[in-house]
């Protein structure tokens, strides 16, 4: 299995949004933990096996200060990606991602803004519920098939481009690994 390199990724935005619950939801597979007051580390190390390469995800909570409603989160949302691209350049992938879709009748944002603001930053863009459970993973894997899709423009041979699939583990296989493991589906 060839091993891509740590990647480290920073969950940036507006206090309250659901950046520690993604998190969780993905680490735990629940909801209400929060492992910030429970264990206290910087961040949280999840490997992502992606065909035969794998990517380990260095997963970096950060807590914002001010509290804002929910358009008013979306619309912040221009300013951290701003600050990213200012401070890491171009090449940094960024996913806007809008959480909690199982608050339905309090929805501000459709996907279409969404998907909007996403192509106007070079973004990615996905909806999620951390509640729900709903695209947790799918997230994950969005982010390290663009991982994948970096490396392989930057680094590798043409014909690694191709033929490219993202495969769901066995039960089997996870359990001879003792460190968090997880294929994408
Ligand atoms: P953070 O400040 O961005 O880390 O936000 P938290 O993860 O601490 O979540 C803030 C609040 O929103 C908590 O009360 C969570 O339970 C709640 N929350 C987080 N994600 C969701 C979601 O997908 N749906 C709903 N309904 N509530 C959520
Ligand atoms: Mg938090």
């Amino acid at each position: 299995m060839e091993n891509l390199g740590n990647y480290k990724l920073v969950f940036l935005g507006d206090q309250a949004v659901g950046k520690t619950s993604i998190i969780t939801c993905f680490m735990y597979g629940n909801f209400d933990t929060n492992y910030q007051a429970t264990i206290g580390v910087d961040f949280l190390s999840k490997t992502m096996r992606y065909e035969d390469r794998t990517f380990r995800l260095q997963l970096w909570d950060t807590a914002g200060q001010e509290r804002f409603q929910n358009k008013q989160t979306f619309l912040n949302t221009s300013k951290w990606i701003q600050e990213v691209r200012a401070e890491r350049g171009s090449h940094v992938i960024v996913v806007l991602v809008g959480n909690k879709t199982d608050l339905i009748h309090k929805r501000q944002v459709s996907i279409e803004e969404g998907d909007n603001k996403a192509s106007e930053f070079g973004a990615l863009f996905m909806e999620t519920s951390a509640k729900a459970g709903f695209n947790i993973k799918p997230l994950f894997c969005k982010i390290t098939s663009a991982l994948q899709g970096n490396e392989a423009v930057s680094g590798t041979k043409q014909e690694d481009l191709v033929d490219v699939n993202l495969k769901a583990s066995t039960k089997s296989s996870r359990a001879e690994h003792d460190q968090v493991e997880s294929s994408c589906c």
